[in-house]
């Protein structure tokens, strides 16, 4: 199968979620399957060109140019292949739309950029129209999140008897439903669709809005998400399907859940090139050591007793659960643990992590910036992780945690059901510590287990091996998306 891709962020390039993840690792197990991927994305500023050799490629005789509204953007296509990977990489390019600072957000205003509906229409066309440059048929166009939803868009519309496209198939993936592209009427007439697809109940019209999330999951042939309980609960009403549960219950035959799986390239003890102790399940003794690497670089003291380490890596989201976090701080940290944070988000809990480092300096610390490295040693060197999420379509760092024998402490939702078994002693079964209503008295109930469990070292050793032989690679997932674009190449596609 030719498959096109399509993501606003991909590892090892640019990343600013999980969703960043996803797109370095599908694309290279579905070319380990035997499929032909291209991967697109926009040449953002912060990409480094030198480093991954990105070239410019002239593909097209003309001079090419999108139309938005009133505006006329010139783009250029620029390639660039990964030395670890069989996946060709696309991007489509722009300085007055891309080259910034930030990605989504302007860094120095803290909000999204005003003009992210036209950034986002300039990619998908131009994705389209690279596509057709470099003369790349798909079978299956698969567009990610709502920056990609107006691919599927322009598919089922003026796309629809292109001959480069006339027998795609799109689908489309929800990687966060609370993110939707949500613009003003306005923004219809940037799109290039004639007037009468902004009517009630078109895919292009929303509560007299246009959301490019609503336009992706209803014109794409099949829609997907990212993990089985996060797509019943994303129709199960306004609080999980932030207004999309309607359309979703009437696609419901056409909605799938696929978990996400992790690259164990990047993601083990035993392969992390960024951590300074490696370790295996046969030998966790790197571990202790990462410990107190960790406990080092935080300015953290153990004074030789063995205490728990919690670790957290997130964005300082709401739907991160941190008003739970707020709600007990100050009974969690006089516990007798060490708390390690790295994340960066809204500023009330820049404040709180920094006031909460104040009071207690032996057992708090806050590292309040985007760093990879620190993730991967925050994974390796903390006991346990911390992840009390309001939703969680999928998650990624309970998963890495499996591996790292860093046992995760979550609530039940989305991903985060679907992947860790609360703990019990009779029989001696689960890999981690689960609470079920969101409420802080039952996230620090689970966290008073863990730490109690902690104390039985023997206990504890099962519960992180258990964890850490789990497979949750990516070959079942990306086995599980080709039926899904079996399926999707066998339905008569969406044409409107
Ligand atoms: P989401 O996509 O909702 O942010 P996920 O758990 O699916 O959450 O993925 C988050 C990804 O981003 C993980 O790979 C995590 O390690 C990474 N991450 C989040 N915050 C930071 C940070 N401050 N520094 C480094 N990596 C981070």
């Amino acid at each position: 199968m030719n498959i096109l891709f399509a993501s606003p962020e991909v590892v090892p390039f640019v990343k600013t979620g999980g969703l960043a993840d996803v797109a370095g690792a599908l694309p290279q197990a579905l070319t380990a399957l035997g499929h032909r991927v291209k991967v697109i994305l926009p040449l953002y500023k912060c990409i480094d060109h030198k480093k991954f050799r990105i070239k410019r490629i002239s593909v097209f005789a003309g001079n090419q140019s999108i139309t938005i509204g009133d505006k006329k953007y010139d783009f250029d296509v620029f390639t660039a292949s990964d030395k670890n990977s069989d996946v060709e990489f696309v991007f489509v390019a722009n300085d007055k739309l891309f080259g910034r600072d930030g990605v989504y957000l302007d860094p120095v205003t803290g909000e999204d950029y005003p003009d992210n509906d036209e950034r986002f229409i300039f990619f998908a066309a131009a994705a389209l129209d690279a596509a057709r440059g470099i003369d790349f048929r798909p079978d299956i166009i698969h567009a990610n999140d709502w920056q990609s939803g107006m691919i599927p868009g322009y598919i089922a519309t003026i796309y629809s008897d292109d001959p480069y496209f006339k027998n795609s198939r799109t689908v489309f993936t929800i990687h966060n439903i609370g993110y939707q592209g949500h613009f003003s009427k306005k923004t219809f007439d940037k799109l290039g669709l004639a007037g009468t697809y902004y009517s009630p109940g078109s895919p292009f019209e929303y509560w007299d809005h246009v959301n490019f999330l609503k336009i992706g999951i209803t014109t794409s042939d099949l829609t997907t998400t990212v993990s089985e309980t996060y797509a019943r609960e994303i129709q199960s009403g306004n609080e999980m399907g932030f207004g999309m549960e309607g359309i979703l219950f009437y696609r419901r035959n056409d909605l799938f859940g696929v978990l996400n799986g992790v690259d164990y390239d990047v993601w083990s003890p035993q392969n992390d090139e960024l951590i300074p102790f490696n370790y295996s399940v046969k030998d966790t003794s790197g571990k202790e050591l990462n410990k107190k690497a960790l406990l080092d670089e935080a300015g953290l003291r153990s004074n030789g007793k063995r205490i728990p380490l919690i670790g957290a890596i997130s964005r300082l989201a709401d739907q991160k659960g941190f008003d739970l976090i707020e709600k007990i701080a100050n009974r969690l940290f006089s516990l007798d643990i060490a708390f390690v944070l790295l994340g960066t988000g809204n500023d009330n809990y820049h404040i709180l992590f920094k006031e909460m480092e104040k009071i207690y300096p032996e057992r708090v610390r806050a590292f309040l910036k985007f760093d990879n490295r620190l993730a991967h040693l925050i994974e390796a060197g903390a006991d346990m992780f911390l992840m009390p999420s309001r939703y969680e379509p999928c998650g990624l760092n309970q998963m890495y945690s499996l591996k790292y024998g860093t046992v995760p402490i979550v609530r039940k939702t989305g991903g985060l059901a679907d992947t860790i078994k609360d703990f019990s002693m009779y029989p001696l079964e689960g890999n981690g510590f689960v609470f079920e209503e969101y409420e802080a008295e039952r996230l620090l109930d689970a966290i008073q287990r863990a730490i109690l469990i902690y104390k039985d070292r023997a206990t504890w050793e099962k519960i992180m091996k258990r964890g850490m032989t789990a497979d949750l690679s990516w070959d079942s997932s990306a086995k599980k998306y080709i039926r899904i674009y079996e399926k999707a190449l066998e339905k008569e596609k969406v044409t409107l």
